[in-house]
């Protein structure tokens, strides 16, 4: 016998999509006193990219919205056991990127001004003090790092279990296994959402629908450039020499990162040349040409098997950064999506974002410079990312 909860005839909103993004401004409406809110999930909570991150969180961005709303998420995350209440644990010991081409280090100086003018507490460090930091790597071939001991990771499935267990307790209603099958437009308003189980009546619709986004948005005659776009990633056996203390590790060049993970560690590295697709084939040899970029910058990995992995899919966009929005042809359809491998840690800031965009308010973070009529306008690429 399943019990599952009947689908409202009609919100006030309606979210699609129950990752990070859904769960945030689920919590954030409800916390402002929207609480005639339905949010839809095709299958489980968290069971799209979030839960298949590798949980970073990090201020050092080269975007100034990214580094604003980075900001304001660490601040929400570093007290989320108060508020909504839950552990996710959040483990602050830095992000540290290992830099080989001189082009890049003139790239980060550039990024870690920007970021210390806002607050960041970034640095440039030498390669001798980058290998003390993460005593794993080999610096040998490294010019220079930054790194901020601000950064580190957290847990995204406790994230969105915190967000929707306090919103649903503030009278959210959360719908799994409901996928959404169309939305109804009339003269450019919307006026219901269909899925498996029902219509539900509504006039406006949150899209956080992740890597599927495009589809929720075809669905209103709406086009966001969001491409899914697999990424592996890989834990290992328990590390008895691991070091008690080991930032986030990042291969600026290759895109190899590693960090702390239960008794073990959890590493990735992203196929450049991974084509775009769900259905897209990922190469067989792929953990080969990763071993080679192990065996020279944390050789130490190597003396560890690997007790499993996993794939998930970014949602990538031409410039690397995220689309949030409101739609220009369909009212109040509101976007946020194309987080290119960095929405869970903007999870919190983009909730609040959400909510001021359904309230009418002016969001404390201006991110009209991500609306997705940008690209005709301007390109503005996000340079720091993994
Ligand atoms: C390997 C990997 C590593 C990553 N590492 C990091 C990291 O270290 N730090 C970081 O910040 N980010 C990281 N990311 C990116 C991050 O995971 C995503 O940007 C973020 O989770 C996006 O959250 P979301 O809520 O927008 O989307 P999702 O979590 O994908 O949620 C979207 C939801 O919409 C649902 N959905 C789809 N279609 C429908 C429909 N028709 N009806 C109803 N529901 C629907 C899906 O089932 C899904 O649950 C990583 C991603 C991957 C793949």
């Amino acid at each position: 016998m399943t019990l599952e909860r009947s689908l409202p005839d009609r919100a006030e909103v309606v979210i699609i999509g129950g990752g990070v993004m859904g769960a945030s401004a689920a919590f954030h409406l409800a916390e402002a006193g929207v609480t005639d809110v339905v949010l839809l999930e095709a299958d489980q909570l968290s069971c799209g990219s979030t839960s298949k991150s590798a949980g970073g969180v990090r201020l050092q961005f080269s975007d100034e919205i990214n580094i604003a709303l980075a900001l304001r998420s660490m601040d929400a995350f570093e007290r989320f056991g108060d508020r909504p209440g839950a552990d996710i644990g959040l483990r602050q010991v830095g992000y540290l990127f290992l830099l080989t081409d001189p082009d890049d280090v003139t790239l980060f100086e550039q990024n870690t001004a920007l970021q210390n003018s806002m607050g960041v507490p970034s640095r440039m460090v030498s390669a001798a003090e980058a290998g003390r930091l993460s005593t794993l790597a080999n610096v040998d071939d490294v010019l220079a790092a930054s790194v901020c001991m601000r950064d580190g990771h957290a847990t995204p499935d406790a994230v969105v279990l915190g967000y929707a267990t306090a919103a649903r307790a503030m009278g959210v209603e959360i719908l799994t296994r409901c996928p959404v099958t169309g939305i109804d437009v009339d003269a450019g308003e919307i006026t219901g959402v269909r899925t498996e189980r029902g219509t539900v009546s509504t006039s406006t619709v949150i899209c956080v629908a992740g890597a599927w986004s495009p589809s929720i948005a075809s669905m209103v005659g709406v086009s966001l450039p969001v491409q899914p776009v697999a990424r592996p990633i890989w834990f290992t056996e328990p590390m008895p020499s691991r070091p008690e203390h080991l930032p986030m590790t990042i291969d600026f060049a290759t895109g190899f990162y590693f960090h702390s993970e239960g008794p073990g560690l959890l590493f990735g590295m992203a196929d450049p040349d991974q084509p775009a697709g769900f259905d897209a084939p990922m190469r067989h040899d792929w953990l080969e040409v990763v071993g080679d970029v192990v065996a020279h910058r944390a050789p130490a990995l190597l003396e560890v098997g690997i007790a499993g992995g996993w794939h998930g899919f970014y949602e990538t966009t031409p410039d690397h950064n995220a689309l949030i929005g409101e739609a220009a042809a369909v009212s109040r359809f509101i976007y946020a999506t194309g987080f290119s491998g960095h929405g869970f840690l903007l999870g919190p800031a983009v909730g609040e974002v959400l909510r001021d965009l359904v309230l009418g308010h002016t969001p404390a973070v201006d991110v009209s410079g991500f609306d997705v009529e940008r690209f005709a306008r301007e390109t503005r690429p996000e340079r720091n990312i993994v």
